[in-house]
């Protein structure tokens, strides 16, 4: 008998409409690839690095902590293969052109940066780390999205990418944030998603438009509309969890446009029964933890939100 899930972020809510298979074995049994793509992790060194930029403290004490903070994220990460936009020192080439950057930008407060937070929903709960939140005058509070992309904002294939954000695979876990802020704070104005563009131009003569702030706001019925459906996610995983059931959807598995192969295919090629799998260890780590929301405890921890929008 596996413990009982609770509490559902939007990295889980994709999983599990993708395949409940899937579902279980990352988020039930915690089996996660030996290896890491080099994109999650650098988007998790851009996270740290912006998180410990936006701390209190000197310029030069911030931009020390944050470059280690990225180098850390190199350091512990289990990647071999890194391509030449993903590296550390690309980091910290973009880095110092966002720096540059903010100078520019209308100022803000930053009220809090990489918060865990996990607040009650009807009879389950709605957890996840908030990258930060800004009380920005004259909007109110924003929430405050880290996003990493090649996609070059003046290119073809940037509205698409920006239509990800109202109709895509960013949308609901905008939302879910927005909806998370709007438990700590009644002054909730919207979210901006800060799109860096790692494709730095070689050439110092070539201008491109390296960060590029989405302004995204929800209204009511877009987040009870969420709500829904987190409510739906977490019933599919009740279920399945009560019948001790994971089907194999099979809509996923071999990637496609955007997606790539399901990291679990060589698990769900295997001709036998999943209680009988055996998960190989030189392909896979098992009983690695996924809780974002105990990650970094603050005020936006558990117990003080509202119980519904
Ligand atoms: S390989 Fe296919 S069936 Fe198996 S977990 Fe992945 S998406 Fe689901």
């Amino acid at each position: 008998m596996t413990k009982e899930i609770n509490t559902i972020d939007p990295s889980m809510g994709s999983a599990v409409d993708e395949c409940a298979r899937k579902f279980y074995f990352r988020y039930v049994r915690g089996v996660t690839p030996i290896w890491e793509p080099d994109y999650f992790i650098s988007g998790r060194a851009w996270d740290a690095m912006l998180g410990e930029w936006r701390k209190d403290g000197t310029p030069s004490k911030r931009y020390v902590a944050a470059i280690s903070a990225m180098q850390a994220v190199y350091d512990t990460c289990r990647c071999e293969f890194f391509n030449e936009r993903r590296t550390p020192e690309n980091l910290t080439a973009l880095f110092a052109r966002y720096i540059e950057w903010e100078e520019f930008q209308q100022k803000y407060k930053v009220l809090g940066s990489n918060l865990g937070f996990r607040f009650p929903y009807k009879d389950f709960f709605l957890g996840g780390e908030l990258d930060a939140f800004l009380e920005w005058p004259p909007y109110g509070v924003v929430v405050d999205e880290n996003k990493t992309t090649t996609v070059i904002p003046e290119s073809k294939g940037w509205p698409r990418y920006e239509d990800g954000f109202s109709l895509g695979r960013y949308a609901n876990q905008i939302t879910h944030y927005l909806w998370a802020c709007m438990q700590i704070s009644e002054e909730v104005w919207g979210t901006r998603a800060l799109i860096a563009c790692l494709d730095i131009p070689k050439r110092p003569t070539t201008q491109r438009t390296l960060f590029q702030p989405l302004w995204l706001k929800r209204t009511q019925a877009q987040i009870l509309d969420y709500l829904d459906l987190c409510e739906a996610r977490m019933r599919k995983i009740r279920d399945c969890q009560a019948r001790g059931v994971w089907p194999k959807e099979g809509q996923h598995c071999t990637g496609g446009w955007g997606f790539s192969r399901c990291e679990y295919a060589p698990l769900c090629q295997l001709p036998i029964h999943l209680e009988d799998i055996e998960v190989p260890l030189n392909l896979y780590r098992v009983g690695e933890p996924w809780a974002p929301w105990d990650g970094v405890k603050s005020s936006a921890d558990i117990g003080e939100g509202k119980e519904e929008v």
